[in-house]
């Protein structure tokens, strides 16, 4: 009998499985591909700083390095946050969730292809639901259900007219993409990824198509349809995102990591950073799980270790989501004025927003957007 069998086989399972192999544990992944990574459903953006913590050489994954973003209000105003160095990557997601699935493979996981796990499957002494936003595992075991998604449509465009390829664009609007926002992602000096993401909650039912709003976006927005006036698109997907994590992540002897168990940011919807810790997380405390016949530390583990920065992503994301165009355009005029481009270019975190609100670090920038919200909060109420 294994020790430990892992449903899933992207980066959050492999992680899972090398972290509970290098402790000596029996431990096998399935997934339900001929090869890893093989379906792409990301934009690959992920930090520098939150790549480093995951023990994997990245090196090879990375198509793109970036300075900067450059955010666009509704009315196209612009807030351009820009590092003296590199900040973040775009990475090839098959490249690196394969080299996630060698270093599972390196510390003694075996990895099973083609293999789609069933009900009948469950017979290690721990499971591992590794098995993405629709785990299935969370099913068979009546986990709580997560209902607040992002909907994405994205695709690869080839001959796009990039002006520096060392930024990102984000473009918000609550009209264009409710609740989430779009980008435009340089991968070189011609190719670029451009998507968008709109937020549901599916206990209230589907209004339109994502690809509506993609169609909208790519061919009458007057920046990015400029951008793509002479170019072809390929490598179209859509997929979800969870915007909220399951209120029990570990139960008996199942635990769930990454998209299963809605380890994302709410604000951009990256998941790879803190699901690639949680799971790394479960692989090392499963010997001890295994033993103790005891899971909830798992729980309390990540919720400890990332419980705060979670929950501030997801207020974040719904402070924003209660906003008009005219108010998003004229918070993003305040943070100009007080001078929130220079800040977030020294101390901006991707991954922690927390780490913003450190006492040593000086936020008078974010202190008067804070106090603009509070009054309209209040004022509302
Ligand atoms: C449009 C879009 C853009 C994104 N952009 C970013 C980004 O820029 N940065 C970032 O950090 N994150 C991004 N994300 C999120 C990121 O892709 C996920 O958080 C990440 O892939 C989660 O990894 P995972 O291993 O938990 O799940 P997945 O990557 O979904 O892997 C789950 C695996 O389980 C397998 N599987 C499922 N069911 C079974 C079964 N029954 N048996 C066997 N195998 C099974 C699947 O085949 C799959 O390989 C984006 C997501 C989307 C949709």
């Amino acid at each position: 009998m294994d020790d430990v069998r892992v449903i899933g086989g992207g980066p959050t399972g492999c992680l899972a499985a090398m972290e509970a192999a290098k402790r000596n544990l029996n431990v096998t992944v399935f997934e339900e591909h001929g090869s890893i990574g093989s379906r792409l459903k990301c934009s690959g953006i992920i930090s520098k700083k939150g790549l480093d913590t995951l023990g994997v050489d990245y090196k090879k994954s990375i198509l793109n390095e970036f300075r900067g973003t450059r955010i666009y209000s509704p009315s196209l105003n612009e807030m351009n946050v820009i590092a003296k160095d590199i900040k973040a990557f775009a990475i090839d997601r098959k490249e690196f969730d394969t080299r996630c699935a060698d270093e599972a493979e390196n510390a003694g996981a075996r990895i099973l292809l083609k293999k789609r796990a069933v009900r009948s499957d469950v017979t290690s002494k721990l499971l591992i639901g590794a098995d993405g936003a629709l785990s299935q595992v969370a099913r068979w075991f009546s986990f709580p259900e997560m209902n607040e998604f992002a909907f994405c449509y994205q695709a690869d465009f080839q001959n796009a007219a990039i002006e520096d390829k060392s930024l990102v664009s984000v473009f918000l609007s609550n009209k264009l993409f409710p609740g989430f926002f779009g980008w435009a992602i340089p991968l070189n000096e011609s190719e670029a990824r451009v998507g968008l993401g709109v937020f549901r909650d599916v206990r209230n039912g589907y209004t339109r198509s994502v690809k509506h709003y993609f169609d909208l976006f790519t061919k009458k927005h007057p920046i990015v349809s400029k951008i793509l006036k002479k170019s072809k698109s390929e490598n179209r997907l859509s997929a979800i995102i969870p915007l909220s994590t399951r209120d029990k992540t570990a139960s008996g002897d199942v635990l769930l990591v990454g998209d299963a168990a809605g380890q994302v940011k709410a604000t951009t919807g990256g998941g790879v950073v803190f699901g690639g810790n949680c799971a790394k997380l479960a692989g090392s405390l499963a010997p001890r799980i295994i033993e103790r016949k005891d899971s909830s530390d798992y729980e309390r583990s990540w919720k400890k270790k990332f419980g705060d920065d979670l929950r501030l992503h997801k207020k974040l994301r719904g402070f924003y989501n209660s906003l008009t165009d005219g108010q998003i355009d004229s918070y993003l005029s305040l943070a100009k004025k007080t001078g929130m481009e220079r800040f977030l270019a020294k101390n901006g975190d991707m991954d922690s927003p927390t780490a913003m609100f450190n006492p040593a670090v000086s936020a008078a920038p974010l202190h008067a957007v804070m106090f603009k919200a509070f009054s309209a909060i209040i004022s509302k109420t």
